[in-house]
């Protein structure tokens, strides 16, 4: 039996273990420099609430369904979906706008600013709906042999999508829609991407496709923290065996293959298989040493919004908010266009809020909301010093009380927050970088760093910085084709 180590236990790690775990074909051992396994799909528990520490949206939910079929298990999720999918508050403005996947309801909900919706929507989620079907299996499942393999492929999509790859979200939805509100909220998904409507392709209004019409936001019962535990429990039933508190740092290789990997106390770790869930360009910059991804070439790449995450237990409900909210302010294209190279904190952020105990009760103690707030900020390429961090959640806190009417501060139950640097330093995302690598058409498909190493012919990665992307069902997604990558190399999974 072949012996397969894996370097991180983010759900890339995980699916691709799942995977390979199918018909005991591996050893696998995972390796974790976290605590718990996770990754950014983590927990924490504090006080009698638990919140979901960093991913709270789960879409294209048939990706999940599809990993635990392929992976030989049945799903053990009980998923419920959320219509509506989500709320905005525009600044001055007292009541939400509720964004409904039902046309009629979003006709009504938008009708004194937006006539016609439903008709413009319709338009708009079909067109976005033909290019995700055109290139779904074509170009984002699917693995490349090197660039020609990767523009053949291209070339399959018809050409009528064109003008997407030239226009941005923004021109996308200014085309579209009329009022400045609407516009926003179709564009929203950029950020998604961990990138801004003015500097996103239009491709990727296929999210508003798959997040209105195809297949919908969903919460899932128990927390976005049950998909690792479910996970976890299959993968420790078939015998893979997990390791954490252990940071990979070097490595070395002999016969042009790689044969051992060294952690951070001076622990060495042999397998025939490697497969890195650590990001894919920073791992061969900062474990391998490769020139092309020194920190200089790393820095230079574009790389998604940082997170600026504060997790609040609060005593009391608030009434006017649900499950994913949205707080923006009123200055939509300058806070775009500064907020991502800013060297100082935002002094009117904007920012989303998550209430899982909105959807379910073994969240927060009766009575109580477990708060989730995700405010993106500049990455530490731009802003290194973080010292400012109670500062910022206070400013974002009081913002919060007074737009939903409600006073959080005197009633805080339990608080934590982690800014840039945090997440740099629990889970390696380079620079604090939330998303790993943007996606630019230079850094998307045979542009992004592959999934098999240019060097070492046993070395393979998974994850956010790889094909296709980042995002979980992207992540998932990812899983299934290093594991293709793997079985075609070392053996088949029947
Ligand atoms: C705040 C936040 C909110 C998000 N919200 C959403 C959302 O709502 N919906 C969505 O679809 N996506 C969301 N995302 C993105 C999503 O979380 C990621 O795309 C996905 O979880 C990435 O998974 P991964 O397996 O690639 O990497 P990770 O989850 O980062 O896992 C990599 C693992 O490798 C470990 N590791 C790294 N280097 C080493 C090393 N050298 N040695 C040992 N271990 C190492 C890390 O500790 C980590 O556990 C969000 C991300 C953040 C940060």
């Amino acid at each position: 039996m072949k012996k397969l180590i894996i370097i991180g236990s983010g759900l890339g790690g995980l699916s691709t273990a799942l995977r390979l775990s199918k018909n005991r074909d591996y050893e696998i051992t995972i390796l974790e420099k976290y605590k718990t396994p996770g990754g950014r799909m983590n927990i924490i528990e504090q006080d009698g609430f638990r919140f979901d520490m960093g991913p709270s949206f789960m879409s294209m939910t048939y990706e999940l369904d599809d990993l635990f079929k392929s992976a030989g298990a049945e799903n053990p999720l009980q998923l419920d979906e959320l219509d509506p999918i989500y709320q905005v508050f525009f600044e001055g403005k007292e009541k939400p706008r509720k964004i409904w996947k039902d046309l009629e309801k979003i006709e009504k909900e938008f009708a004194d600013i937006e006539p016609d919706l439903s008709r413009k929507l319709d338009e708009y989620l079909s067109r976005a709906g033909e290019f995700f079907h055109d290139t779904e299996d074509k170009v984002v499942k699917s693995n490349y042999t090197g660039m020609l393999n990767y523009l053949a492929k291209l070339s399959r999509v018809p050409l009528k999508h064109i003008p997407y790859l030239v226009k941005t979200m923004w021109d996308q939805v200014n085309k579209t829609f009329d009022s400045e509100e609407v516009k926003i909220i179709f564009s929203l998904v950029a950020f998604f991407l961990g990138s801004t409507p003015f500097k996103t392709p239009a491709i990727y209004s296929l999210l508003n496709y798959t997040e209105m019409r195809y297949n919908g936001y969903w919460a899932i019962k128990g927390g976005m923290y049950k998909v690792i535990e479910e996970i976890v429990k299959i993968l420790e039933s078939r015998g893979v065996k997990f390791v954490f508190n252990t940071e990979i740092v070097g490595v070395s290789n002999s016969n042009g293959k790689l044969n051992e990997l060294v952690d951070s106390n001076g622990g060495k770790w042999q397998a025939d298989i490697f497969v890195s869930n650590s990001d894919a360009a920073a791992f061969r910059g900062q474990v391998l040493n490769r020139e092309k991804f020194s920190e200089d070439k790393l820095d230079k790449m574009h790389w998604t919004l940082a997170p600026f995450t504060i997790y609040l237990g609060v005593k009391g409900k608030i009434n006017n908010l649900i499950h994913h909210n949205y707080f923006l302010g009123s200055n939509f294209k300058d806070y775009a266009d500064t907020i991502f190279t800013s060297s100082i904190s935002p002094q009117k952020p904007y920012y989303y809020v998550n209430a899982t105990s909105k959807s379910g009760d073994e969240f927060a103690p009766e009575g109580c909301e477990n708060l989730f707030i995700l405010c993106p900020v500049p990455d530490m390429r731009f802003k290194e010093d973080w010292s400012d961090k109670e500062e910022l959640a206070d400013n974002i806190i009081d913002d919060f009380s007074k737009r939903v009417n409600f006073d959080v501060k005197s009633n805080i139950l339990t608080k934590k927050i982690l800014a840039p640097d945090d997440w740099a330093s629990m889970l390696n995302l380079y620079k604090g970088s939330g998303l790993g690598l943007a996606h630019d058409l230079n850094q998307v498909g045979a542009f992004r760093p592959k999934n098999k190493d240019e060097e070492f012919p046993n070395l393979y990665y998974v994850g956010a910085s790889t094909t296709p992307g980042t995002g979980l069902p992207m992540v998932i997604i990812s899983s299934k084709l290093v594991t293709e990558r793997i079985t075609n190399d070392f053996g088949t999974i029947s």
